[in-house]
């Protein structure tokens, strides 16, 4: 078989590693670090910094094909890895997707509806900012955020008043959404331009990180129909190849809004491990050597539930003794509070999964307090 290069060795690339292997390929993984969460799956590492020349062409020189688990490869690293192999998805979709600007952009150039949001580079544009989005938004730094972290909500004129005076621009500040739900859409688009789109997710975040998804979201056909079409457009238009997960809001008016993508495997994907018979890993891999793209059959209803530091850790003997609960370790050995340190996904027959007021008992002592006062 052929060698997969995957930049990243984090859960990501753990699990990307586990289905190149099951479908007779090698796994090697670019890590700055030897003992990262890949490295006890993968085929092989490259051990050296992303953003290290010679250690990107060492990797290159190992693998046939090249994607990502791990988005922030520098510019001048991407065009390295171009050079020598096919990068798949593409560097230029990597840049857009590291820097909400040019990704903002790049939806509102396609036509893609999204929240207000102004670019705030000084304190100058930032009172700009919060006076046309009416003192209610949401600054990002425009990089490396993930979790929620680089974020701060402004609701009120006094918010803004309170905001540290060395913002660490550049920054967007983003229109608050009053959104319905959160969902997501994991789509997968081939070498030759066929797609395929998992069934809606929809996500429930704690403290700016995710929480649960369940699977199908609680929505109408015809906006599930209207969520995926919109994952085609977006990944048509950027002409990817590989796998991208598309985080949308679904507004009070019904209306949806993209709020960012990711091109590569998604944590709002976690539940088609179990409830698919092909998974988001294996589609992603599929798409990213050329294999055909199989229709991602659910064939049950999911909960997935993300294991998050000390507390979440110790709900593991427990799981472990469920039935219907399926426990994904990453294998990191420190649980510091707030780290993703693995996933559970409960399976439910097809029509069976909990409603919004079930869904406390369902999860059983995996409820988070959130959803038991509720
Ligand atoms: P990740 O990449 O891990 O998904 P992130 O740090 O890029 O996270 P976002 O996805 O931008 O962060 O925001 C995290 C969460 O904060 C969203 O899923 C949503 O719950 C809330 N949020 C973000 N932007 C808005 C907005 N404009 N209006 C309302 N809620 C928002
Ligand atoms: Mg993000
Ligand atoms: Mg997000």
């Amino acid at each position: 078989g052929s060698t997969v290069g995957i930049v990243g060795g984090g859960q990501l690339g753990r699990m990307s590693a586990v289905a190149a292997a099951r479908l007779g390929f090698h796994a090697h993984i670019l890590t700055p670090q030897a003992d990262c969460p890949a490295a006890e799956v993968a085929h092989s590492l490259t051990v050296g910094a992303y953003d290290d020349d010679e250690a990107l062409r060492r990797f290159a020189d190992c693998v046939d094909v090249i994607t990502f688990e791990f988005e922030n490869v520098s510019a001048a690293g991407l065009k390295t890895l171009e050079s020598l192999k096919p990068v798949r998805p593409s560097g230029s979709i990597l840049a857009v997707s590291q820097d909400r600007i040019a990704e903002k952009s790049r939806l509102d150039a396609m036509g893609v509806a999204i929240a207000p949001w102004r670019n705030v580079a000084s304190p100058a544009d930032l009172a700009m900012a919060l006076e046309a989005l009416d003192y209610r938004c949401i600054l990002k730094t425009t990089r490396f955020g993930y979790d929620g972290k680089g974020q701060f909500r402004v609701s009120a004129r006094e918010d803004a008043a309170a905001l540290e005076a060395d913002l660490p621009y550049p920054m967007v500040a983003e229109g608050i959404v009053d959104f319905e739900r959160e969902v997501s859409v994991m789509i997968a688009r081939g070498v030759h331009g066929d797609v395929q789109c998992f069934d809606v997710t929809e996500n429930q975040h704690r403290d700016g990180i995710l929480d649960i998804s369940l699977a199908p979201a609680h929505i109408m056909p015809e906006l599930a129909d209207h969520a995926r079409q919109l994952a085609v457009s977006i990944a048509e238009g950027l002409d990817m190849v590989g796998l991208m997960g598309v985080e949308m809001f679904v507004a009070a008016d019904g209306r949806l809004l993209v709020n960012e993508i990711a091109p590569r495997p998604h944590n709002s994907g976690h539940w088609t491990m179990n409830a698919c018979l092909v998974d988001q890993f294996e589609m992603h891999i599929r798409a990213v050597v050329g294999l055909p793209l199989l229709p991602p059959i659910r064939h049950s209803d999911a909960v997935m539930k993300n294991l998050i530091g000390p507390q979440d850790m110790a709900l593991c003997d427990t799981i472990l003794k469920t039935p219907g609960q399926a426990l994904h370790l990453y294998g990191k050995a420190d649980a510091r509070p707030g780290r993703k340190m693995g996933h559970v996904n409960m399976i439910f027959p097809k029509g069976a999964l909990p409603g919004p007021f079930g869904l406390a008992d369902a999860l059983g002592v995996l409820a988070p307090a959130s959803l038991s006062s509720k």
